[in-house]
């Protein structure tokens, strides 16, 4: 937009004196009303942006255009499952009676929200093969550690203790890593082969070497690559032999949901992403919920505050430790982000149990359309049937010396969300494409169109793909600066 108003911050509008509102002037004796201590208290008045009332509705209109979610245009954002959401959730998990709801409200004998709680629990034990549920999580790193948790207070509960050792195969998630070692257990990393699948043979090596101090081991399926672990029974089996257990990042579901189950394919605790796979809109950190499911036998352990059901179907949640003495105790308040979890349900019940079935083979169908059609351009490492997303490393072509950055900052210019790129760190140029089971084949040839073309610019006009984007607002930051030095305010940026 060309408008010298467009793009400065709130602050630069500001000019003393204006005024959105005229507020009636307090009586003296209220200014002084305050019992808090004089060093709380500040000295000056606030810098605030003195603006009317349009300028601010303009200012705060036009940022929101900048924004890019799922209904503004294709999301391909690799293992994020940046899938739609639909609207009907929404409007459930504002009703009134579900929003208004204290948290506290909800912690009392019977409360229907306790209900939800476990009907939703039982929905996802039944579509992961597992036991019980603690919906309690906020996170799917939140569920990470909780499940680590459940599996190290196991082995102490069996006077185990030296089991410290968590194994985790190098292409998975960071959070994998970061949850074992802010529970305390140390990360013993697991090769994989050139397909990126697990290096089996190297597991029965560090399993013949440390396995009575394994406590388990994590594993993603589809990995991080969007491939399928062909040996997932004799993983799990391998590790089970040795004592540990077998702990499932379900973060990605989608690709599973109707297909087959994490507790069939031998796993003992699993977290689900709700915000990726069970329609809450993710990114910019939350809300989130990263519900934790066990296999029989350890249920437990499972975090307080817990709710319980007795023989007559009345909930009760217990919240003291003597009530369920093996508890990993709290992680966190109340039970959980109980709007997230209203959603979920809202999208289970609503898809039904038919429905659902056809989530994951459609995000595939998706992820190998997207594949096939690109693997003339791009360079496909690993070339099998991959699940629901596919992953490429870079241009075939790199003679050009355009690299997957600059693919991506010129998929901004043509209104696309970029994929993830970097990571899986497999490849050096990895590309990861997630399209998700609701995108029509009309979106999915529009963007094989545009990366079609961006690979013939970068024949023709590399310099033009190296410095994209060129419509955005601001074009490419210095990524290194704005991790080390990040200025979060304003006023900050004016002391340098
Ligand atoms: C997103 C993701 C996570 C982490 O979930 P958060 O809610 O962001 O903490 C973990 N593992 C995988 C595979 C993921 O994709």
């Amino acid at each position: 937009m060309n408008n010298k108003l467009y793009g400065k911050l709130i602050f630069e509008l500001s000019h003393p004196g204006r005024k959105g509102c005229a507020l009636q002037q307090l009586p003296a004796s209220h200014h002084s009303a305050t019992d808090l201590p004089a060093h709380l208290l500040r000295s000056a008045a606030p810098r605030l942006p003195e603006c009317d009332e349009l300028t601010v509705a303009r200012h705060y209109t036009n940022l929101s255009h900048d924004n890019f979610g799922v209904n503004d245009g294709f999301y391909p954002l690799g293992s994020c499952t940046m899938k739609y959401n639909p609207a009907i959730d929404e409007e459930v998990a504002a009703i009134g009676a579900f929003a208004a709801t204290h948290p506290e409200q909800a912690m009392h004998h019977d409360h229907p929200m306790l209900r939800i709680y476990t009907q939703l629990r039982q929905a996802l034990a039944e579509l992961t093969g597992l036991s019980e549920f603690t919906l309690n999580p906020c996170a799917g790193a939140h569920g990470e550690l909780t499940g680590l948790m459940i599996i190290r207070a196991y082995h102490e509960h069996r006077g185990d203790a030296a089991r410290t050792k968590v194994l985790i195969p190098d292409s998975a998630h960071g959070t994998n890593p970061a949850s074992a070692a802010v529970c305390g257990l140390e990360v013993v990393e697991v090769r994989s082969l050139p397909d990126g699948t697990i290096d089996v043979s190297h597991l029965e090596e560090l399993l013949s070497a440390i396995g009575s101090e394994v406590a388990a081991m994590m594993m993603t399926n589809p990995n991080t690559l969007g491939i399928f672990e062909p040996r997932v029974l004799d993983i799990t089996a391998k590790v089970h032999a040795a004592g540990g257990l077998m702990y499932y990042d379900g973060a990605n579901l989608n690709a599973l949901l109707g297909c087959c189950r994490p507790g069939d394919m031998g796993f003992d605790v699993c977290h689900v992403n709700l915000h990726k796979t069970f329609a809450t809109p993710h990114g910019g950190g939350g809300p989130g919920s990263g519900p934790v499911g066990v296999r029989k036998g350890l249920e437990a352990f499972l975090p307080l505050p817990y709710v319980m059901v007795d023989a007559e179907g009345r909930h009760r949640v217990l919240t003291r430790r003597e009530e369920r003495p093996l508890s990993i105790g709290s992680i966190g308040a109340y039970l959980g982000n109980y709007g997230v979890l209203i959603k979920a349900l809202a999208y289970i019940l609503s898809l039904g149990r038919e429905e659902l079935r056809h989530v994951g083979p459609l995000a595939t169908l998706n992820a190998n359309y997207v594949k096939e059609q690109l693997r003339d351009t791009f360079l496909l490492p690993i070339d099998r049937v991959c699940k629901h997303e596919c992953v490429f490393d870079g241009l075939a072509d790199k003679s050009t010396g355009v690299t997957t950055m600059d693919v991506a900052k010129r998929l901004l210019d043509y209104g696309y969300h970029a994929p993830t790129i970097y990571f899986p760190l497999l490849f050096h140029e990895s590309l990861m494409i997630e399209p998700t089971e609701n995108e029509s084949k009309e979106t999915l040839d529009a963007f094989i169109a545009v990366m079609h073309k961006i690979a013939e610019e970068a024949q023709s006009d590399p310099e033009m793909v190296k410095t994209a984007p060129h419509s955005t607002p601001i074009g490419r930051v210095d990524d290194v600066l704005a991790a080390k030095h990040p200025v979060t305010t304003y006023w900050k940026s004016l002391e340098k």
